[in-house]
Parts: structure tokens; sequence; C-alpha cells
């Protein structure tokens, strides 16, 4: 059994209140970390440590460009404990090793991009409607950042938000999910020995209630940079309001992958399938609506099960492993809530619609996947995000109903259309309502390309050179180069 620490000024430290809580590989089921249970005073620590180092520390004094040759050793260190920092996140949230490892492996791309953006945001100098004044302005960084991480990919998630909140020159204090913290405390680590001063990056673990609400909360926390749920995001989103402080949300999604009768079918299959069964239908661009043109739906359906079928569950350690566990309990038994009410719908589980067994002796969380065909878009199936390997299959007639059934949901995260004619897919991109759309392909993401919601999956946007700008605050510098002051008692 490992016990963690929390990461406060660059030091490992124990929890104020003295008690740790129990972290479970999805795959065994079984517990295998101790977690430290913060509270408020530890986020009081975390965050007057953070403040320091904004205001005071060595961090404050360092130019923008020595603070992206920090961040370029940091993605150097990633790069080095790639394989370390993957099989963390597989224990802990049960992600194929595959595809964390790819995803360690690209995630220093994060740092480098930020880290050499850093000393190329300008201020502008201001052609001024007055004479005898210069202006110009100056970004500065907007204060200390609390990110809140889901658990699905923790450290990918919270690359997006620190790359580019560091480059800035903010300071951090992360809570990362209950579920999934070890990964967020191995990379902590890291920030001293790539040479950040103590208190630049802070870690608190534990429960929404008894470290989020007080993170949120905290007088000195200037902007809150949440992923999660839209529930808590909110929460959260009102908890800021009042106190009106800066915030940027990624929420969730309900994603239609759009299947036009001219389209390449094997790509499209390929593109379906990995849209809702990559890690387990656990993310938020999940493409958990297939919509599929009246013409083809059952040929296209054919393909699909054809494919769908052969997928392998099992030990996410393995290599041959296609499917792994649910990361959590609570998410499993969701899932499985999520199944009973498609049929009771009355919608056609043609694959699975079950939990699953885990080959290998696993007791893990494992449900097969799922593909219900006779979905319509009312059905709470078709509008609520499961969250998990649940496929809805939803016909439509033509471009219009495509975009009709496409936009009617609150969520609009991502979309994609597989189509051959270049026009329609041009047409569909502009009228989709989503922070992404690809067109014949599917999850593609880059540190390049801003990522976000419309709607009710989040507000702001992530990745991209303008993410900086959401951890930036603008100053006007006013300068008086021949005004004269005159008196203002006296009218003129
Ligand atoms: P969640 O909302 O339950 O929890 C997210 C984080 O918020 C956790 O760290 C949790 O402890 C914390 N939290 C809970 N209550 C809080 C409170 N009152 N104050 C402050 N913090 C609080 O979400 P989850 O179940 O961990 O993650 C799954 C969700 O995340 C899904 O809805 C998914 O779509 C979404 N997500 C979105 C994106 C995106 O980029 N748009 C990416 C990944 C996941």
């Amino acid at each position: 059994m490992q016990r963690y620490s929390l990461r406060i000024n660059g030091q490992a430290c124990a929890p104020q209140g003295g008690a740790w809580f129990e972290s479970q590989n999805p795959y065994t089921g079984e517990t295998w970390a101790e977690i430290p249970r913060g509270d408020a005073r530890d986020v009081d620590a975390a965050v007057q440590a953070a403040h320091a180092a904004l205001t005071t520390g060595p961090w404050a004094e360092l130019t923008a460009t020595q603070r992206g040759a920090l961040l370029r050793t940091l993605g150097d260190l990633i790069a080095r404990d790639a394989a370390k920092l993957a099989a963390t996140e597989v224990r802990d949230n049960g992600k194929l090793f595959a595809e964390m490892s790819a995803q360690l492996n690209y995630l220093p791309q994060w740092f480098y991009y930020y880290g050499g953006l850093a000393d190329k945001v300008q201020g502008s100098t201001l052609p001024l409607d007055k004479k005898g004044y210069f202006a110009f302005t100056r970004n500065e960084p907007v204060g200390v950042v609390a990110a809140i991480t889901p658990w699905n990919s923790p450290l990918l998630l919270l690359a997006w938000k620190i790359a580019p909140a560091l480059a800035a020159g903010c300071t951090v204090v992360v809570k990362p999910s209950e579920f999934t913290s070890a990964s967020t405390l191995e990379l902590a680590e890291l920030f001293e020995e790539a040479g950040f001063p103590p208190g630049v990056f802070n870690v608190v673990t534990g429960f929404g209630q008894e470290v989020g609400t007080p993170l949120v909360a905290h007088p000195l926390v200037s902007k809150i940079s949440f992923t999660g749920s839209d529930a808590t995001g909110r929460l959260i989103n009102e908890q800021a309001a009042r106190l009106l402080k800066h915030t940027a949300m990624e929420l969730g999604g309900k994603s239609p992958n759009i299947v036009f009768a001219d389209a390449d079918l094997d790509q499209a299959v390929f593109g379906a399938i990995s849209g809702i069964f990559a890690a387990t239908g656990q993310t938020c661009i999940a493409g958990s609506r297939l919509l599929v043109q009246d013409s083809i739906h059952d040929a296209f359906v054919e393909k699909l099960l054809a494919v769908a079928r052969s997928a392998r569950m099992g030990d996410p350690m393995h290599p041959e492993t296609q499917v792994g566990p649910i990361t959590t309990e609570p998410q499993y038994r969701k899932v499985l809530d999520y199944i009973a009410i498609a049929r009771s719908e009355g919608a056609t589980a043609v694959l699975g619609g079950a939990k699953g067994e885990a080959p290998g002796g696993g007791k893990g969380w494992f449900v097969q996947p799922t593909i219900f065909t006779g979905v319509r878009n009312d059905m709470r199936i078709a509008q609520e995000e499961v969250f998990g390997p649940v496929l809805s299959v939803i016909r439509f007639q033509d471009e219009a109903d495509a975009l009709r059934i496409a936009n009617g949901v609150r969520f609009g995260l991502a979309a994609a259309v597989w189509t051959g004619d270049i026009a329609r897919a041009l047409r569909m991109s502009e009228r989709l309502q989503a922070g992404t759309v690809w067109i014949n392909t599917y999850r593609a993401v880059s540190f390049m390309a801003p990522f976000g919601g419309y709607k009710d999956s989040g507000l702001g946007r992530e990745n991209g050179s303008d993410a900086i700008r959401e951890y930036l605050q603008t100053k006007t510098v006013w300068i008086n180069s021949g005004a004269v002051t005159g008196n203002p008692f006296v009218l003129r």
C-alpha cells in the first residue's frame, strides 16, 4: 500500500486533520493507495503559499523567458517519467496502459508550447484620441488559480490548465478528483526538480465539499479553472459569481457522430467505435449519439457490430486489452442504471447491455460495450451524459433532420460529420452547435487547437495560443507626455 502526501510550498506534508482515504484499483477493485484527506486548513496553507510565490517570491521576479525555460524543463522531466506516470494513472483510473502511455508521451508538448508562448504575449500602444498622453497595455497574471480536475484523464486535463497558467505567471493550487489523485501528487514532485520556486504549484487532495468548496471561496484565489460535470460546474460558478471570481468551465457532452450515406463507411465505423469505446466511454467528447442516415442504417449497424463484437475486455495493463473497467464504483452503477433506463424507454440493445466479467481474475467494475438501436432523440439515453461504453444509434433522413437531432440537446462540446461531400461538410460545420467539429475523423485534440463547449458544455476555451489570455488581465498605463493638469475647481 502506498501512502501519499499533500504538496504545499514545495514540501510533501501530512494533512492537518491527520486523515487519509483509500483509492481503489478499478481493475482489481482493491485498495492500492492512501490519499491525504485535506480540509480548509490545508487549502489555506496552499493558497497562502501560492499567493506569497505570486507576489513576493523569486517566481514574481522571473522574466517571461525564464518562466518559459522552466516549463520546458518540466516537459523534459514528464517525458522522462512518462511510463511511470502512465502506470500510476492505469492503477488509479483503469484506462488502458496503451492509451495512457500515448497520452503521457504527448503531455510534454503542452509545456513546450506554452513555454515557448510565455514571452510572446505582447501588450499594445494605443492610438489615443487625446493629445499630450501616451498609453500602453501590460498583460499581468490574473493571480492564484484554483485548478479543479475530474477523474477521467487527470494529468492531461490538468496540463491544459497549468501550462498556460504558469506561462502567464500565475501560481496554482490543484484539487484533483478524490478518485484519481495519485498521478497529480507524483507530478508535483517534478516541479522543484525542474527549478520552480516553492509555492508555485501546490496540490491539496480530498473531497469536493471539504477541499473544493473552501478553495473556490478562498479570498486569495482569483480564478477557478474547472473540468468536471455540469452539475458541479454550475455550483462552483454560482459561488464564484457571488465572490466575483474569474471562471473557466469545461463540462459534459452528448456529442453527435453523424454518418451520411456518401461517407467512407469503413472509416466511419472505426470513428464510431473509437468515439464511444475508447477510454470505456469515459470521455467528455464521447461520440455517444451515432446519427446514421436512414438509407444505410441497417447495413451500417451490421458493420459496426462486426467490429464492436471483437472488443476484448480485460486487464488495462495488458497490451491486448481494448476495453478496460469503469473507473469508479458509483459510475459503474450509474452506467448500469442508464442501460436499464434505455431498455425501459423502448431502445433495443443489439450489443452488450449488462455488466461484464473481468477476464484474468479482476474483480473490478466492468460493463459490456453496449449499442442501443431504435433510440429517439427525446429519450433520456439520447439526452443525458452516461459517461460509459453505451452508444445510442439514431436514424435521420437528411441534412436538416441530422442538424435538428444533433443540436437538439443542451450540450455542445463536440460533433463529427462523415461524408464524401465537401460542401455538405462545410455547411454542417457552420450549423452544428459545438466547440469542436470533426470532419471524417473523431477525437483529434492538440495543444494548438482551441477546445471548449457551446451551451451547457462550458465557458471559455483551453488549448491554442489564446488560452494563455484566460490567465492574464490587462492593465492600461497612461503617461502624461505634455498635457497640462489644470485646477479641477476652475471651470473651463
Ligand atoms: P465532478 O463534477 O463530480 O468532479 C470534478 C471535480 O470537482 C472533482 O475534483 C470533485 O472532487 C470536485 N468537486 C465536487 N464538488 C465540488 C464542490 N462543491 N466544489 C468544488 N469542487 C468540487 O466530475 P467527475 O465525475 O470527476 O468527472 C466527469 C465529468 O467531467 C463528466 O461530466 C465529463 O463530461 C466532464 N469532463 C469534461 C471535460 C471537458 O474538457 N469538457 C473533460 C473531462 C471530463
